[in-house]
């Protein structure tokens, strides 16, 4: 599949005229061909108001026929072959292995959307008889069933270029609910995006739907994505990437004549608590995977275990001890984009000047290009709880080490910290009493909390939750991963008494879809 830099909105291939945009290949330092074209407001209104039009029609499609598409899109994906995981690779300096897999996941992850589709549970089909009998008053018939919002506007995560991106889980979710998606591409992987963007596009018309029901955009700077967010058609917004990128966007849509949520995943700094039980029994195994875990991907993870948290002891002095020995054995690497690497070096040297912060090792340098070095840092409780600075997450192969006095210091720790996507647990049975005391608060601060487990890594299925309160995301009662995300672009409608002609399929009496459907308050398959 040829790589032409032209943008697809609906049906069409556009050449983009409002900027020239270069594809970079970090590893190399050089830009890629070919050019591609920015687009401009014009662009965005075209794509928004063929989204606009498409929706009655595609959330209006069986939904036998909406799960063969998102299986279309998989199997277009697969189909471009090497010629993706080459350009993947690129663009984003990201080991071909590494590209590979998440291939798989995006291509199950929209399997698992398109089985969901079939099967209904989501819709929330909900009966209620009448009551004409009921005293003082008669119930009416009620009848409930989820819709799809309206057209989503997706913004590509920057490091995740396949299952973050232009047919990632924003957008898989998005179009398994019935919305139509506008992406918007990351500049980080613009040759990817439109190798993808074309898979969904072919899709599209290979299964007769409306064209509207995806468009791509590319943009330099911030004009396109402001004018996404804030067109009247679209009704949410999914976006992975900065705080202040997810702010920025969150006051766009606050503030629109008709304002529209937006579903953004941002900063976590994803607190890892070692417990001494753990300690006394897996110290060095323990330390040498969670040294493996902050420089995976080049720490280039929304899940990297950014606070290490531990009470003062002689073992946990050896278990920080071998942490810094296993950290400073790994190599500085490449990181996306030549700004992503700059801004992870401004932070590390901000952080190494901070007083009260010791620099425990630093690991192997290289001359690799867009470098990232491993680091890891120190702190006691009291220099961490009085220092905001030490909270904000950088984005990168880095850890800060926080030893408390005891257990009220380390409770303190964790209700300090802002809200997270995940907060990790090592421990032992003998660990349990200490663990419910810190439970309550971690339930309260993250998304995800696992036991004896690292967070890179994130399951694509029914209970995972990739949430958590801000500024993890901006809103805490969502997950952008596993198929819980459908619910962020559903809302419920209910039918008062509708003519059995006019009621939408999944709530006729004789259930012809076979849905999961909950009936006078017992949940059945009638
Ligand atoms: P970003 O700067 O937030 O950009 C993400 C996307 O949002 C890009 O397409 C960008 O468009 C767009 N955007 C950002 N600000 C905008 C605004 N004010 N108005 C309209 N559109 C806007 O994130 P990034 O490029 O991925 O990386 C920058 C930093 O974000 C990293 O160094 C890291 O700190 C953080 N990050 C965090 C995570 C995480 O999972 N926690 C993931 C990725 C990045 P343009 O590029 O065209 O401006």
């Amino acid at each position: 599949m040829q790589i032409t830099g032209e943008m697809l909105i609906g049906a069409r291939a556009v050449r983009g005229s409002a900027a020239v945009l270069r594809a970079f290949d970090p590893a190399r330092g050089i830009e890629i061909e070919p050019p591609f074209g920015g687009g401009d407001r014009a662009d965005v209104e075209l794509a928004c108001s063929l989204a606009g039009k498409a929706f009655d029609a595609y959330r209006n499609i069986p939904l036998a026929t909406r799960a063969k598409f998102l299986e279309a899109i998989a199997d277009n994906i697969l189909e471009i072959g090497d010629v993706l995981i080459e350009r993947t690779h690129v663009e984003t300096g990201l080991p071909k292995a590494r590209i590979e897999g998440e291939r798989g996941r995006t291509v199950g992850q929209l399997r698992l959307f398109a089985a969901l589709v079939r099967e209904g549970r989501w819709l929330s089909a909900t009966l209620d008889s009448p009551l004409p009998e009921r005293k003082p008053l008669p119930r009416p018939d009620l009848r409930l069933q989820k819709i799809p919002v309206g057209p989503v506007a997706v913004f590509g995560a920057s490091n995740f270029p396949l299952a973050f991106s232009v047919a990632g889980g924003d957008t898989v979710s998005a179009l398994a609910a019935g919305c139509p998606v506008v992406v918007k591409a990351h500049g980080a992987h613009l040759g990817t995006s439109e190798l993808v963007g074309r898979a969904i596009q072919r899709a599209a018309s290979d299964n007769g739907l409306p064209e509207g029901v995806f468009s791509l955009l590319f943009g330099g700077g911030n004009e396109i994505g402001e004018a996404l967010v804030a067109h009247p058609a679209i009704k949410a917004v999914g976006f992975t990437g900065s705080r202040r990128g997810g702010l920025a966007l969150v006051d766009i849509a606050s503030k629109r004549r008709e304002p529209i949520p937006v579903f953004a995943e941002m900063s976590s700094i994803n607190p890892f608590f070692v417990l001494p039980g753990a300690l006394d029994k897996r110290s060095d195994a323990m330390a040498s995977a969670l040294a493996d875990s902050i420089a995976l991907g080049v720490g280039q993870f929304c899940t990297n275990p950014g606070l290490v948290i531990l009470l003062d002891s002689p073992p946990a002095r050896v278990f920080v001890e071998s942490l810094s020995v296993a950290l400073a054995k790994k190599e500085e690497q490449t990181m996306l984009t030549p700004g992503i690497s700059a801004a992870y070096r401004a932070a590390i040297e901000r952080r190494s000047k901070t007083s009260g912060v010791q620099d425990l090792a630093q690991g192997v340098q290289t001359d690799v290009s867009c470098p990232a070095r491993p680091v890891l840092f120190a702190t006691s409780a009291a220099g961490f709880l009085a220092n905001a600075e030490l909270e904000e997450e950088i984005f990168g192969p880095t850890s800060l080490v926080i030893t408390c006095a005891d257990i009220d210091e380390m409770i303190a720790v964790a209700e300090h910290v802002e809200g997270q996507l995940t907060a990790t647990l090592q421990l032992e049975p003998q660990d349990y009493e200490l663990a419910r005391r810190l439970l309550p608060t971690l339930e309260r601060k993250a998304g995800r909390i696992l036991a004896n487990g690292f967070p890179t890594g994130v399951e694509v299925s029914h209970a995972m939750v990739h949430g958590g309160p801000f500024p993890a995301t901006s809103d805490s009662r969502s997950t952008s991963v596993g198929t819980s995300a459908i619910e962020r672009f559903l809302r419920p409608v209910c039918y008062q008494d509708l003519p059995a002609a006019l009621l939408p399929e999944p709530l006729h009496d004789d259930n012809a879809l076979g849905l999961w459907r909950l009936r006078d308050g017992e949940f059945k398959r009638a």
